[in-house]
Formats: structure tokens, C-alpha cells, sequence
């Protein structure tokens, strides 16, 4: 009934930030060496539990980085100029709040959206982008695809506003023993979907022809499972997971 009344009263925006505000109290809790988060610079004795099937050690206690968060995190600082270049165009969907602080800066164009507008600065539907053609530098588009019903067009109009040139950094929860993605119009209620697809809100799961179906005419397609970069200290302390949710999709439109 109370829980009822608070989702009446209360917009999922501010729920949200509630939610955010609650966690970051309890953090000192957490404190110790076991494990760093990359994303907040912080050290914990551990990672909180977080899934339908819970994955130990996977978000941050105090800036609420997963697993995927943290590595894409470290791979665009280590490996792309996103964090420092100026006078450059960022997309950044369903935003995660440690990528949004450090993606949001001055000198940056920095665009964020989501279908809902609990999620995001901006309502953008990824079916139909309100930007012209050739318009960023960078996109950022991770655990999305799945959850759109018309993937293919989400994807076409994903690489028409990025420049040529440009990146788009994908990442999408991944069936890594299957050949190919599974997906049923049939499905429909949460139930299901958690059963077949993992979870309750996905309309596929996407298996290994994941590159595949992002490379359309004039992307290049490269797929990164950027912990075999990392030594051992980093991969222990740093919680990436195992590749399900973590490997990223870099696609380069050309000319
Ligand atoms: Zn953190």
C-alpha cells in the first residue's frame, strides 16, 4: 500500500535519484581493498550483488557502475581520445551516471537520451533520431538493441547520424554459445522473456551474429572483449564479468 502511494506520488525520475542518493550513504559500509571501481576511483571490500540471477561483485556501492560500465569505462580511456578531445559530438543512450559525469564536459557536445524520460536529459526514440545525418562523433549505445522491438531500423538510423569517421561503441547482453540471436515475436509477457531472453523487458537475446547484424553497408564491425588487455590485478580487483554483458562492439562508419 506505502510502496503504492510512494510510486503514485513520487516521479521515477526522483524515485531514481533516491534510490542513487540511499546506496551512496550506506558505501563507507563497503570500504576496503578487495576491489576498485575505475569508474569513482573508489576501493571496496567487495561489489553488490545485482540480476535477476544475482552476479556477485557487480555494482559499485557508490557510484552504481556494473561490470560492463567499469570496462567500457577503462577502454574508452585507454583507448580512444572521448575523455579529452575538444569541439567533439556525443550520442549517449540510456546514459549510465559514471560515464555521463565523465562524457558531459565542456568543449563536448554531449547529447543524452532515452525513450523514457525518467532515464535521460532528452527523449530520443533510436527509431527515429531527431538529429540530421553525419551529425556525432561518438555514440555510445549499451544494453539498448535488445530491448527495441525494430532493431534493424534502430540500427540504421543509429549509423546515419554518426559521422564518417565516427564510432559507435555497442554493447548488448550475448548468448556467447550460440551461433545466432533467438528471438520469437510469440514472446511477449516478462515472464517469458526472462526465461528464454534473460530478462523480463528484452525482446531478443542476441548470440555470436551480433557483428553480423550490426554490419551494414559501409560499417566496419570490430568485436572487443577488452579484459584480455587487462593484467590480472586490474581484471581481479576491477569485477568485469564474463563476457555475456561485457563485450563491445566498435563500429566505424566509412567512406
Ligand atoms: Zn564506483
Amino acid at each position: 500500500m506505502i510502496k503504492k502511494l510512494y510510486k503514485k506520488i513520487i516521479p521515477e525520475k526522483n524515485r531514481n535519484n533516491i534510490h542513487v542518493f540511499i546506496q551512496k550513504l550506506s558505501y563507507p559500509l563497503y570500504l576496503g581493498n578487495k576491489y576498485y571501481c575505475n569508474c569513482c576511483g573508489k576501493s571496496f571490500r567487495k561489489f553488490l550483488p545485482k540480476g535477476n540471477i544475482k552476479r556477485p561483485n557487480a555494482k559499485c556501492p557508490y557510484c552504481s557502475s556494473l561490470e560492463r560500465v567499469r570496462l567500457l569505462d577503462l577502454y574508452l580511456k585507454n583507448e580512444t581520445d572521448i575523455y579529452k578531445k575538444e569541439n567533439i559530438k556525443i550520442l549517449h543512450f540510456a546514459p549510465e551516471e559514471s560515464l555521463f559525469i565523465k562524457l558531459n564536459r565542456p568543449g563536448v557536445t554531449y547529447i543524452d537520451g532515452d525513450i523514457n524520460p525518467a532515464n535521460a536529459q532528452n527523449i530520443i526514440d533510436i527509431t527515429n533520431i531527431q538529429f540530421e545525418d553525419e551529425y556525432f562523433d561518438y555514440i555510445i549505445c549499451s544494453h539498448v538493441l535488445g530491448h527495441v522491438p525494430n532493431e534493424e531500423k534502430a540500427i540504421s538510423e543509429m549509423f546515419r547520424v554518426l559521422k564518417i569517421g565516427g564510432n559507435a561503441f555497442v554493447m548488448t547482453l550475448l548468448n556467447q554459445n550460440a551461433d545466432k540471436t533467438f528471438e520469437d515475436p510469440a514472446i511477449t509477457n516478462a515472464n517469458d522473456r526472462l526465461n528464454h531472453y534473460g530478462e523480463p523487458d528484452l525482446c531478443r537475446l542476441h548470440g555470436n551474429d551480433f557483428s553480423k547484424r550490426l554490419s551494414k553497408s559501409g560499417i566496419k564491425v570490430e568485436r572487443i572483449n577488452y579484459t584480455e588487455k587487462l593484467d590480472i590485478e586490474t581484471l581481479k580487483k576491477g569485477s568485469f564479468g564474463n563476457g555475456d554483458r561485457e563485450i563491445i562492439f566498435k563500429c566505424t562508419k566509412q567512406k
